[in-house]
């Protein structure tokens, strides 16, 4: 059973039945899922969700599907790594990672949102499922929909990685590359869409999508044993995640499932790409659209669609935000590869040297808690750190060659006891 009551304009209020509908006819503002918290909280109990799969839908309560979804089985659910040895080099005594790299099948937060939006569009009877993609939600939508036995259509900008056009492809779905940048694609997409009638998983479907990013913050809430860090360090594209991992957080006191807590959520964006750091530096509300430059690809979104909701939650939990550059984003790649054998992306190296900055201003402490957002994985962008690693030494296959070229790491002739 669904406890979903509607959609519901997020500016005017007006209620709008259940329907891929995503912009109020009265105001143009947002809509968003309405759920009936009361009945939820008669529904729900720490004890019940905790003997649920290990997926997304162990939260089906606080979720808009009609009936328990076919679609992400394995997505969701992902480790929440306390990070030792990083949070020694820090100085974080309570350090976590929310580790994405590892959802499934396509090894980015993208995978939640993916799920939900999909679930909906076949209860919807869509037949093509389409988006607008920076590159991880091109994977996504491309093998959630194979599963699913949809068409698929997807729109990139040109510049992404290969890891996502190849990501993409391979799933059967159609890869049309749009010379641009991603707010071109998104434009042209939001035509697509009324003139074809697909499913648009950001576009037409994304009130539902938006909210499968709530299982983020469901899952790191459960994880530390229903309550809240002290702080989240979240990143910012198109303005989704962050705003509703905030309100993730605050259905879970709404429905019972935790009792007390306070979270600072904090903004990451790439410096190449940050229209809403500026707006939170300046303290104003209006955000103003830039040209993107960054080697973080999958977060480098000029007009963030729900930037002005990322501003909200940010200051409504007391939160701050930073800008990473290149180099910055590179380095915290590598940092966290080093110390914790976990491998990011750009958005994550973005967080985790965000996250230096936080503490470097003493907006974090080193002795609270701390959850840094890993929401893809490394693997899918090895043109980021390319040119910024050591290079493999290749010799012949002799030994000799071997012991000179230990010697010359080393400093010195004798293997014995080297190890
Ligand atoms: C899409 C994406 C984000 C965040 O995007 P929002 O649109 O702000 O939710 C963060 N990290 C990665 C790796 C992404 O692909
Ligand atoms: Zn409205």
């Amino acid at each position: 059973m669904s406890y979903v009551t509607g959609l519901k304009c997020r500016e005017c209020g007006q209620d709008y039945p259940i329907s891929p509908l995503h912009v109020c006819e009265t105001c143009f503002g947002p809509l968003e899922v309405a759920y009936d918290y009361a009945a939820i909280r008669k529904a729900v109990s720490p004890a019940a969700i905790e003997q649920r799969p290990h997926n997304l839908w162990r939260y089906l309560e606080l979720l808009p599907v009609d009936a328990p979804p076919q679609i992400g089985p394995n997505s969701g659910f992902t480790p929440l790594l306390k990070v030792e040895r990083l949070g020694a080099e820090l100085g974080i005594r309570n350090l976590y990672i929310k580790d994405d790299t590892v959802n499934h099948p396509t090894l980015s937060y993208k995978d939640r949102v993916v799920s939900v939006a999909i679930s909906k569009a076949r209860e919807f009877g869509f037949k093509t499922v389409s988006c607008a993609s920076t590159g991880n939600l091109a994977t996504a939508v491309a093998a959630h929909a194979a599963r699913a036995g949809l068409q698929c259509v997807i729109f990139m900008p040109e510049g992404v990685e290969a890891g996502k056009i190849v990501g993409s492809t391979i799933y059967g779905a159609q890869v049309v590359i749009i010379r641009g940048n991603y707010d071109d694609v998104n434009r042209l997409c939001s035509e697509i869409a009324d003139k074809y009638g697909w499913a648009f998983v950001n576009i037409n479907l994304r009130p539902y999508y938006t909210e499968g990013a709530k299982t983020f913050g469901f899952e790191v809430a459960e994880q530390l044993g229903w309550r809240l860090p002290q702080h989240i360090v979240l990143p910012t594209a198109g303005g989704t995640i962050l705003p509703k991992v905030a309100k993730a957080f605050r259905e879970l006191k709404e429905v019972g499932l935790i009792s007390e807590g306070e979270c600072r959520v904090h903004c990451a964006q790439a410096a190449g790409a940050a229209p809403v750091i500026q707006a939170l530096h300046k303290g104003a509300d209006l955000i103003t659209p830039v040209k993107p430059n960054t080697i973080a690809k999958s977060i480098a979104i000029g007009n963030p669609a729900d930037g002005f909701y990322v501003l909200r939650a940010v200051r409504e939990s007391r939160g701050w935000g930073e800008v990473a550059s290149d180099s910055e984003i590179i380095e915290a790649i590598k940092l966290l590869a080093r110390t914790e054998g976990v491998f990011a992306e750009p958005a994550g190296g973005t967080t985790l040297a965000v996250t230096i900055k936080l503490l470097a201003q003493k907006r974090i402490n080193g002795d609270e808690t701390v959850v840094v957002s890993i929401t893809g994985n490394g693997y899918k962008t090895l043109e980021a750190v390319g040119n910024a690693i050591t290079q493999p030494y290749v010799i012949e296959a002799r030994l000799r060659e071997f012991d000179a070229l230990f010697e010359q790491l080393n400093g010195r002739r004798s293997l014995a006891g080297a190890a």
